[in-house]
């Protein structure tokens, strides 16, 4: 299988967050700890022109994880090689053999996703379900949702089949660390 990754359609997001919590169910993480999150944005303004309201303004929900990146800065940022990229199918993973908890790998992603479990004293972060999808499941996130806004899949064949938008309002933009998702904008420019 070569790079994988996940569409993520804004369009049909209502924002519900049953990505999340089958994502934090699946993983048993506790209060706090989120490999999958659901962002509310708006953009525009309303104003008051001779006593009539006119507005431009615009809102849409964007779920979003690690996105298993082609530069994962989180990778350059690990001082022990723990977090690490695997070659078969490019997903970022963390080696808890060699994690000592430094968080380096937090500060350097732009997109928030390695999550400290101060428990375990080690990053722990989205793996796309592996158990699952060995079993040739989808990750949990993309089941569990009622809209079928999630896809996961080969990053050729979601970018062939949906574009290559891979930066949207409200998240860091894509030249930094080469994200393998694809979007469906909620939000018209
Ligand atoms: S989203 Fe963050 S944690 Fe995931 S691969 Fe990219 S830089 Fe690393
Ligand atoms: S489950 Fe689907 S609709 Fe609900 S927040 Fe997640 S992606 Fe959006």
């Amino acid at each position: 299988m070569g790079q994988v990754g996940f569409y993520i359609n804004q369009a049909k997001c209502t924002g519900c967050k049953a990505c999340q919590i089958a994502c934090k169910d699946k993983n048993d993480n506790k209060v706090g700890i989120l490999f999958r999150r659901v962002y509310e944005f708006e953009e525009g303004i309303s104003t008051k022109v001779n006593g009539v309201f006119k507005t431009s303004l615009q809102s849409a929900s964007l779920s979003i994880s690690c996105n298993h990146c082609d530069n994962p800065k989180c990778v350059q940022g690990c001082p022990t090689g723990a977090m690490h990229k695997r070659e078969s199918d490019g997903v970022v993973l963390v080696d808890h053999e060699k994690c000592v908890g430094c968080k380096y790998c937090t500060w350097n992603c732009p997109y928030g996703a390695p999550q400290f479990n101060d428990d375990l004293g080690m990053m722990t972060k989205c793996d796309t379900c592996l158990d699952l999808r060995e079993k040739g499941e989808n990750p949990a996130c993309v089941d569990a949702c009622p809209f079928n806004a999630l896809e996961f899949g080969e990053i050729s064949e979601l970018r062939a089949a949906y574009g290559t938008i891979n930066e949207v309002s409200g998240l860091p933009s894509a030249k930094f660390t080469n994200p393998n998702i694809v979007i469906t904008p909620n939000i018209k420019e």
